[in-house]
């Protein structure tokens, strides 16, 4: 019987969309299943025009923007497309973490797959389900636990926590017949959690692994301003201390870490931090996973409100945090007594916001990777629209160019293999071990 091996049908060259099969013997398990970040996922479905909801992995298949893997996709999801369904060949999918980049194509998959997720992690998609119209299909879901062998077939898989910019977040060790696979999901080094990511790369050292398969959003030229969660947390003091008017903050919405920061720095100075009602829902949903009284939970937190927006109708979910929730009118009149986190998706508020001119903006995400980024056009459109002072204020949910290179050192794999990058040359520089993986190219392990 021939070895183990290691297949990457996404991620290779682009940040996002990692999709790892590992085969041993009649045994195959896929790490990650999203889609990519990179402009060619937008070549052909951008906001306004999606695959059809009744054939969602043919109208992808058709751009081959998802691999042609026989016996995974759902009979429903194939429709009546080229790919014919086949009963299930892959017998497992393990998700890092919630991020769409990794977890989005989930309700492609064929029902009767197992998905296997941290306890978080689960809790998490169900918020995000309920509040938005993200969609991850059934499954049989399997719950690990930390550092807890979880056995399919001949391959153990052992999960272990990282510190990212969303908790809940997984690395794994993968022992197959012929050798041992580190993949480290995403992380960064320098977080709240970040003894979580150096013990997962101490384990994978002490393992001796034949290959590490490891992120490298931030390998290459970086030229994006990054602080430290301290960093970012002393940055937002110094503005809210500053500033005598209503200040507005945007981040991502999974982004726990940094809305306790937010919080804290508000509280800190006697300003509420208001929420969206979205916000609100997944702070009350995960808080429960954390130590008591960790995570600011709406209605129980001082200095943590919920903001109403104007709409025509409100869902089921969201009544419970409505009753208490602050209209624009109070926002502006209250002014410089709230931290206001406002989406982009969101802006139209401003309008009856009228935040007065140099008001702040923390802008508390990452900078655009590219030029020409619509989107970051757009927000400074209606930035400079209200005379609202723009303020780059984040810290990354990965690693650094020089971190990665000591990591690959101490780590001492036979076998590197960077993905979720755009620039896997940048690894080079840490020895003859680093291969560019190539798309659908199995890779043998442990020869
Ligand atoms: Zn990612
Ligand atoms: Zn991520």
């Amino acid at each position: 019987m021939t070895g183990a091996s290691i297949r990457f049908l996404g991620g290779v060259r682009e940040i996002g969309g990692n999709k790892i099969l590992i085969e041993d013997g009649p045994d195959r398990i896929l790490f990650d299943f999203g889609p990519s970040f990179s402009p060619r996922a937008e070549e052909y479905y951008v906001d306004y025009l999606q695959p059809r909801s009744t054939s969602r992995a043919k109208d992808l298949l058709e751009f081959d923007l998802i691999p042609r893997v026989p016996g995974l996709y759902s009979r429903a999801a194939l429709g009546d497309g080229e790919l014919a369904y086949r009963e299930p060949e892959v017998h497992g999918i393990f998700v890092s973490h919630a991020h769409a980049d990794h977890a989005g194509y989930l309700d492609l998959v064929d029902p009767a797959i197992p998905v296997h997720v941290g306890e978080g992690t689960r809790t998490l998609l169900d918020a995000i389900e309920k509040s938005t119209r993200m969609k991850y299909g059934e499954h049989p879901w399997t719950v690990f636990r930390d550092r807890t062998p979880v056995r399919v077939g001949g391959i153990e898989v052992v999960p272990f926590p990282v510190d990212h910019s969303i908790p809940f977040a997984y690395a794994f060790l993968v022992r197959t017949r012929s050798g041992t696979v580190a993949y480290t999901g995403d992380f960064r080094h320098h977080g709240p959690r970040a003894s979580d990511t150096h013990a997962f790369f101490e384990a994978a050292a002490a393992e001796k692994v034949d290959a590490l398969v490891i992120e490298g959003t931030r390998a290459g030229p970086d030229p994006r301003r990054n602080l430290s969660e301290a960093g970012v947390r002393s940055a937002v003091d110094r503005v809210l201390t500053e500033r005598p008017e209503l200040a507005l903050a945007c981040t991502y919405p999974r982004d726990i870490d940094r809305l306790r920061t937010l919080y804290e720095a508000a509280v800190s100075v006697d300003r509420e931090f208001v929420v969206s009602v979205r916000t609100a829902h997944l702070l009350t949903e995960v808080a429960p996973r954390f130590p008591a009284g960790a995570i600011p939970v709406p209605g129980k937190a001082t200095g943590l409100r919920v903001y109403a927006r104007k709409k025509r109708v409100s869902y089921l979910w969201e009544r419970p945090y409505l009753e208490e929730a602050l209209p624009a009118e109070e926002v502006r009149a209250g002014g410089k007594h709230y931290l206001l986190a406002l989406d982009l998706a969101h802006f139209p508020e401003l309008i009856d916001l009228r935040p007065p001119k140099g008001s702040p903006f923390i802008h508390s995400m990452s900078e655009p990777f590219s030029e020409d980024d619509v989107d970051d056009r757009v927000m400074h459109n209606w930035l400079d629209h209200f005379g609202l002072d723009f303020h780059q204020m984040h810290a990354s949910g990965h690693a650094s160019g020089p971190e990665l290179l000591e990591i690959v050192g101490a780590t001492g794999a036979r076998a590197v293999y960077p993905i979720h990058t755009e620039h896997p040359e940048a690894f080079s520089k840490a020895g003859p071990t680093v291969r560019s993986p190539e798309l659908d190219v199995p890779y043998p392990i442990g020869r």
